[in-house]
């Protein structure tokens, strides 16, 4: 049985314009110890994906579809208003959720409180949940900093006393305190130079194996999750364009948009080539294109394309691709 299984799931927000399409008909499992990295462009519903994972979607959301099983149990239970919104979830879910799903935010700095230390902020984070005294929530926050890389002095600093790669540490030791079982981690990096980027990472790879902890990596940096991912899916317009193991997706990928995703990032081993672009912008999820969402920007595009929305495919290499050419794309020859 699989850790998580995400089956159909589909995500709507109620705007006034109507409805933003943002997440339609998601399916991807994820097994303990494993990695998966949902990558695409911004705005591409990745962040989303991940929140209604973790079930803190804002009000306006609309759980339209599907399911969310975690440990064999559909933990999708929200409790809606009479007019369809959302209106929280269900207690036992939040509990659900720091203790066995915890997350890492985007810009650890907006994370914490300013104006509390940070160890006192992660002694309250422990006391929530687990009935322990203040001096076992301390001695936690230190072993937790030794894993970490923190020194245990820094304890009593406040946010602004951190430099960027401690405070995301630090946001890293929060997701930790209850050893959860599940890590989604929305941009853990981004706002790090390549150097501090590679020692998180590394620093979170190490935590995570010794753990058996599974990890959703969210990020538009495709080589982040090349160096530590064990699966892929990629994101467009709110549909998985491709899923699968990050091996065979890099080596053979059967989608366009993949493709053309992965050719905007270097590679330091091939020959020198100048980086492409993918033309355009992504759509309106409001009003997104017919057929297949990525038609519009898509150099393979037929007149299919326009007219009927692309199935998911399954290749003998063993990903998925939802294009109507998915074969023809992973061959690499003329149609
Ligand atoms: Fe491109 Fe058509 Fe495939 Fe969409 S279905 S990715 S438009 S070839």
């Amino acid at each position: 049985m699989a850790l998580l299984e995400v089956k159909n799931l589909t995500l709507h927000f109620k705007v006034s314009e109507g409805w933003v399409y943002a997440v339609e008909d998601v399916n991807f499992t994820l097994d303990s110890g494993e990695t998966l990295g949902l990558v695409g462009e911004s705005g591409c519903g990745k962040t989303t994906l991940g929140y209604g994972i973790s079930q803190l979607l804002p009000d306006n959301a609309h759980v339209k579809g599907g399911k969310v099983i975690f440990k064999g149990k559909d933990i999708l239970t929200p409790s809606l208003k009479k007019n369809g919104t959302l209106n929280g979830y269900l207690p036992a879910i939040r509990e659900l959720r720091w203790k066995e799903i915890s997350m890492i935010f985007q810009g650890a700095m907006n994370a914490f409180n300013p104006v509390q230390k940070v160890g006192e902020q992660i002694i309250e984070a422990i006391r929530v949940h687990d009935k322990v005294t203040r001096q076992e929530a301390e001695d936690r926050v230190i072993e937790l900093y030794k894993l970490v890389g923190i020194p245990e002095d820094r304890i009593d600093n406040y946010p602004h006393e951190y430099s960027g790669g401690m405070r995301q540490r630090a946001m890293i030791a929060m997701a930790l305190v209850h050893n959860p079982s599940l890590i989604i981690a929305d941009e853990p990096t981004t706002a790090l130079d390549v150097i501090m980027q590679r020692r998180i990472l590394a620093e979170i790879e190490k935590i995570q194996k010794k753990f058996n902890m599974a990890m959703i990596i969210i990020t538009h940096d495709v080589s982040v999750v090349a160096n530590v991912a064990d699966k892929i899916c990629v994101m467009y317009a709110g549909r998985i364009m491709e899923y699968g193991n990050i091996k065979d997706v890099f080596k053979h990928s059967a989608n366009p948009y993949t493709k053309a995703l992965f050719g905007g990032f270097p590679n330091l081993k091939g020959e020198r080539k100048r980086l492409a672009s993918i033309p355009g912008n992504p759509p309106s999820l409001v009003e997104p294109p017919s057929g297949c969402r990525f038609h519009p920007r898509c150099k393979y595009a037929k007149e299919i394309c326009k007219k009927e929305k692309p199935k998911m495919v399954t290749l003998p290499s063993g990903q998925q691709s939802l294009c109507h050419f998915a074969k023809e794309v992973q061959g690499g020859g003329e149609f």
